[in-house]
């Protein structure tokens, strides 16, 4: 994608959908300037796809960030990336880390909702809310008017599956905590954007699509290299129209 923005942040960016989007940030004909990539384990062995791909891309900075829900663990990488950007505003947040659960009616617990949930919702709005300044000096630093992923945005990778206007039907696959975290997630996008608007910064949900992935299993009709060319595309196209949107990976528009 060319040009999308000057610095990017992926969540969870060691392996599936977070890994993919790095590598083609990375490949894009005017990579940003800085991809900041963080990981659970940045120096240790879950981090050696990411490793070995910052190893070719001097513009890819492994972030450490043991656990989007643990505060001073993300305010530790808010502080390396401010490092790294050196007086700039970060341009784009992807809040891709993420936690399946299949548990149905019968199956599921107090403690798996919760997990997923904190994963889910709490774990997207608390780097939000840590990155914050820097997207807002971002946003004030563009030199422009209207929204943008080159300006300021926030992105969170939805889920079809997590829309309430969509799940009428039979439950081929009830999934209860993860679909509930996912629609709780699309309402912290929504408040975001109501809020954040006026600041420049626009924030929108992406569903990339059934995944080929550790959580999308092997049997997801697409793989993660076409999923994030779509997904690359529509984040370049976004704007103020699509400011609190809820789009697939093809820019389709999803119902809440
Ligand atoms: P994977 O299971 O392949 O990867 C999940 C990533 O999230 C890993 O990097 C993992 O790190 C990280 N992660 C999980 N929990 C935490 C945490 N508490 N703190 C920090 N990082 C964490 O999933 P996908 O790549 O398939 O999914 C990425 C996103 O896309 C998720 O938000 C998911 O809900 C969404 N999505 C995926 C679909 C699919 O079909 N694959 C469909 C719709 C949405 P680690 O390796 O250390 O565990």
């Amino acid at each position: 994608m060319a040009g999308l923005a000057r610095s990017v942040l992926v969540t969870g960016s060691n392996r599936g959908i977070g890994l993919e989007l790095v590598r083609q940030l990375a490949a894009s004909p005017q990579p940003p300037q800085h991809i900041f990539a963080t990981c659970r384990d940045a120096a240790g062995p879950r981090g050696k796809a990411l490793q070995e791909l910052a190893a070719q891309h001097p513009n890819i900075k492994l972030i450490q960030l043991a656990d989007t829900v643990d505060l001073p663990s993300i305010r530790g990488a808010v502080q390396a990336v401010e490092t790294h950007l050196e007086g700039q505003g970060l341009n784009l947040l992807i809040n891709n880390a993420g936690v399946g659960s299949q548990a149905t009616l019968q199956s599921v617990g107090a403690q798996e909702m919760l997990a997923t949930f904190a994963v889910n919702v709490v774990g997207p709005l608390q780097v939000a809310k840590e990155f914050l300044p820097l997207l807002e000096k971002a946003a004030k630093d563009a030199g422009t008017e209207g929204l943008s992923c080159s300006r300021a945005a926030i992105i969170n990778v939805s889920s079809k599956v997590g829309s309430i206007g969509l799940c009428l039907g039979v439950l081929e696959a009830p999934m209860y905590p993860y679909r509930a975290s996912k629609a709780a997630q699309n309402m912290v996008t929504r408040c975001l954007a109501a809020e954040l608007r006026d600041k420049g910064i626009l924030c929108a949900a992406i569903h990339p699509g059934w995944v080929k992935t550790d959580m999308g299993t092997e049997q997801a009709p697409m793989t993660v290299e076409r999923s994030m060319q779509g997904i690359l595309k529509v984040l370049g196209s976004l704007s103020q129209e699509t400011c609190g949107a809820f789009l697939d990976w093809e820019g389709n528009r999803l119902p809440w």
